[in-house]
């Protein structure tokens, strides 16, 4: 038997346990450096013409831009699932440039989390099955998986309703299991792309409410939107035009401290969806 030379969670040099150590070398989560990204075609299109963002624990970034101004683009190669044309993507001080797709496969399981427009839920599983899915390519045990589930549920106020399926809940509740999947395991940051894009504007704010507690407590955030208002909400904003970064606020220099002693239990005042006709 050959043993598996895969790096594994205890070997990882950045890895805490399960997921990323915040280590006190002032290492970027995330450093876009002069990034480019040309699609193929007749013409080509230059979605993204040398970016270059970097972004530190604890912040919570709102990075906004008309449709087709190259977004998602961006947040593709800001997650690793698309590499650049030119330039470097780090994760947690990692160039992804210098790594097989293996080895990019484990950085996006263990330092990554995801939340689409589309929430993207199996509705044959159950709630606590979608959200422990979100440690599936991480090499945690199943046992751990589900204990690991059941408290990012709790985190977004759903616990009670692990059994359930997608399909019995209202949109902002699913986007909510969404955000549950992102936030198992401790990932090193959360992109999310138009997350409440899908949402009446009422649940799309009480997302957003979410989204600002997780960063009061520490987690670090990458909120993509074409919605001013949803900017202007966030700490800092980005603003993309044309594959380019045409404005930024700059880095929130509390979030670093605070990300470095955020209370690491449930979210504070963290409620259950509220039901609709709560809001005025
Ligand atoms: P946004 O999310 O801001 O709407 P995108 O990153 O999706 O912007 O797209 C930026 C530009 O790149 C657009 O002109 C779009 O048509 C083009 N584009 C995006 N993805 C592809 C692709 N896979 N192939 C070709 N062109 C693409
Ligand atoms: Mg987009």
């Amino acid at each position: 038997m050959t043993e598996m030379v895969r790096p594994t969670l205890a070997r990882d040099p950045l890895a805490g346990g399960n997921g990323y150590a915040y280590d006190d070398t002032g290492t970027p989560v995330l450093e876009v450096d002069n990034a480019s990204k040309t699609y193929p075609g007749e013409p080509p299109v230059e979605a993204l013409r040398g970016v270059s963002l970097s972004i530190g624990q604890g912040e919570l970034v709102g990075i906004v831009g008309p449709s087709g101004s190259g977004k998602t683009s961006l947040l593709q190669l800001m997650g690793t699932l698309d590499r650049p044309t030119s330039g470097h993507v780090r994760i947690t001080g990692l160039d992804v440039a210098t790594m097989d797709d293996g080895d990019v496969a484990y950085l996006r399981a263990t330092r990554i989390g995801f939340v689409f427009q589309q929430f993207f839920l199996s509705e044959h599983s159950s709630l606590l099955e979608n959200v422990a899915d979100g440690l599936l390519y991480a090499g945690v045990p199943v046992a751990q998986r589900r204990q690991e589930a059941l408290e990012a549920l709790e985190l977004v106020g759903l616990a009670e309703r692990q059994h359930a399926r997608p399909t019995q809940l209202s949109g902002g509740q699913r986007q909510r299991v969404a955000i549950a999947r992102a936030l198992i395991g401790q990932p090193a940051i959360v992109l999310a792309d138009e997350p409440t894009g899908n949402l009446d504007q009422a649940t799309g704010k009480s997302i957003l409410v979410l989204i600002e507690q997780l960063h009061q407590a520490g987690s670090t955030i990458v909120v993509i939107t074409h919605d001013r208002a949803i900017a202007e909400r966030m700490p800092r904003r980005v603003e993309i035009l044309d594959g380019l970064i045409v404005a930024d606020s700059g880095s929130d220099a509390s979030a670093d401290r605070r990300a470095r002693t955020a209370f690491q239990g449930p979210v504070p005042g963290a409620q259950p969806e509220p039901s609709p006709g709560e809001y005025p």
